[in-house]
């Protein structure tokens, strides 16, 4: 292909060189974009399909999440990462929407793709869609709905839109409050840390058997029966690594020769223990949490001394603690110091059933830490009856406790169902009438694309599209602009009074995300890939699946 565009004068490609220009690479790199885009499209609003990614063997997840969706896959074309990495700004950003983003801009590439048929240009194109960003922000304030703090209500319809269509669904009635009271307890000055709460999934019991803990939750038992987990006031150790004696106190194989080398032998390793367990009290650690295991002497020995410890614990757990008890993880229990540690209120175990666990399973316990200095930590552990389920419900609860606590913070939102977008389409028709040129066609492109999220809610719903858009206009031109589709039953309601509302962010965020992406794809005229150039930059994710060097469809 290369020859075709003849040798250039001062950039020498060589044979390996791939490159397509002008008209094809704009071609070519909407079709990418916008198959990404379709890939998610049937997942979008509460009645929207879940997709299973496979991803090895084994290695399979069941989720309605556009943003695990577009993660999981293998895609291997720089339009379309483009367009998942809107996705990842958009769950980075503000939680939810991510769903939305995508399809707005598969929309937006598709229209665009059509304009430059018709003749324009693609910057004019992207001017228009630049213009149309501009009004968006002021479109989208005109239908905001301000929340006060105490409106539970309306919180907890936040945390419900964020989790209908979610594997969440059937305990939407006892998570949502869940989520709200969660962000609520972390408030301080009006500000809820978000990091303060933390999700805690445990496999075993139902959804409904979720509920709310005060303080946090580690997976772990006491090293040592005779060790107690009660206590108050506790001074905490982290060690990343293990608390092990040296190699030949704990090899298997040595060899003893007499009863006094088998004496002397127990005497070192005893030493040994007692060095360790020694720097650990003279810190005035009272509690000792490890990475790694514990050799059975020095759990003896810290035993003896009433230290709690709890080895091997996983990294999340880790992080919960050294984030809010304020300790430093050691490696070296003889190298830390008294600053080190953490510190914690009360800790207690608790004991969670596995409600249908059937006879053999034994009730599976966990320690809770409560009364942490960093005041409010708060986990809300989600149970569910499989591995898969516990996962989507974690990820729904995630989205709901972000939108919570981005609506506390900012104060307002909008109505869901299609109404913003409708809204927001309406506002840029008219202001299309005042933008000179063919710009405005692409003006009024962007409107059409943003209403393809009603289309598609009605779509997901089993619901006629053409209809539901031209209902909600209706609606909207009759003075009612909160009004969206009832994805339940097909009907243009208020959704603002339904309770199907979200942040308001998340609508500016997703639609600016959307317009930007494709606008940075729309001024590429010119795809030049080197070689190995694309493989060697996909750092991430490449298992050996579907997605091998040089499957690319596009090369
Ligand atoms: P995203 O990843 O964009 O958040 P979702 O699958 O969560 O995608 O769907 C979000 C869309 O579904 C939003 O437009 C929201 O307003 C809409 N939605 C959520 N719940 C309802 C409902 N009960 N009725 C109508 N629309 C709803
Ligand atoms: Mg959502």
């Amino acid at each position: 292909m290369a020859e075709q565009f003849g040798r250039q004068p001062t950039v020498v490609l060589s044979d390996e060189t791939q490159r397509t220009s002008g008209k094809d690479a704009l071609s070519m790199n909407i079709e990418a974009g916008a198959a990404v885009a379709e890939a998610v499209r049937t997942t979008l609003g509460p009645r929207g399909m879940d997709k299973m990614l496979v991803s090895g063997p084994g290695d399979v997840v069941v989720t309605n999440d556009g943003v695990t969706v577009l993660s999981e896959m293998d895609v291997d074309h720089p339009a379309a990462e483009m367009i998942v990495e809107v996705a990842e700004t958009q769950e980075a950003e503000v939680g939810d929407g991510t769903t939305t983003s995508v399809v707005v801009a598969g929309a937006l590439l598709n229209e665009a793709e059509d304009l430059v048929e018709q003749g324009l240009h693609p910057s004019t194109v992207v001017e228009g869609y630049r213009t149309a960003g501009d009004h968006i922000p002021g479109l989208l304030e005109e239908v905001t709905i301000d929340v006060a703090p105490e409106d539970t209500e309306l919180l907890a319809g936040i945390a419900r839109t964020a989790l209908t269509g979610k594997g969440a669904e059937s305990a939407i009635d006892e998570l949502a409050p869940m989520v709200v009271e969660a962000v609520r307890r972390t408030v301080s000055d009006g500000e809820p840390t978000l990091d303060a709460v933390k999700v805690h999934s445990f496999q075993g019991g139902s959804i409904a058997d979720s509920r709310l803990v005060e303080g946090l939750m580690v997976d772990r038992e006491p090293d040592h029966q005779n060790m107690t987990i009660d206590r108050e006031d506790a001074d905490i150790l982290v060690v990343d690594g293990p608390l092990e004696l040296s190699e030949a106190e704990t090899d298997p194989e040595i060899e003893v020769g007499s009863m006094e080398e088998l004496d002397e032998f127990i005497e070192r390793e005893r030493e040994e223990a007692d060095r360790i367990v020694g720097a650990i009290t003279d810190l005035g650690a009272d509690v000792v949490f490890t990475t790694e295991a514990v050799d059975d002497p020095v759990k003896n020995r810290l035993a003896d001394e009433g230290v709690f410890s709890s080895a091997s614990l996983r990294d999340p757990d880790v992080e919960k603690l050294l984030e809010t008890t304020g300790a430093t993880p050691v490696t070296d229990v003889e190298d830390a110091s008294p600053e080190d540690l953490g510190y914690t209120g009360d800790m207690h175990q608790e004991v969670i059933r596995k409600k249908y666990g059937g006879g053999s399973s034994s009730p599976d316990k966990t320690t809770v830490i409560t009364g942490l200095d960093e005041a409010g930590a708060v986990t809300l552990l989600v149970r569910g009856s499989t591995e898969h389920v516990v996962d989507e419900v974690e990820r729904a609860v995630e989205d709901a406790l972000t939108v919570v606590a981005e609506t506390l913070s900012d104060g307002r939102v909008v109505p869901g169902g299609g109404a913003p977008e409708v809204s927001t389409a309406l506002g840029l028709r008219e202001a299309a009438e005042g933008v000179e040129g063919r710009q405005q066609l692409a003006v009024e492109r962007v409107a059409d694309a943003l209403e393809t999220v009603p289309r598609t809610l009605a779509e997901n719903g089993g619901f006629s599209p053409v209809d539901t858009v031209v209902d909600i206009r209706s609606s909207h031109d009759a003075g009612n602009d909160a009004t969206g589709i009832d994805v339940h039953t097909g009907e243009v309601v208020d959704t603002g009074e339904a309770g199907v509302v979200e942040p308001l962010r998340v609508k500016t965020q997703a639609f600016e995300a959307g317009i930007e992406a494709v606008n940075s794809i729309l001024r590429i005229d010119d795809v030049v890939s080197a070689g190995d150039l694309q493989t060697a930059n996909d750092d991430e994710a490449d298992d050996g699946g579907a997605g091998g060097p040089n499957t690319n469809p596009y090369a």
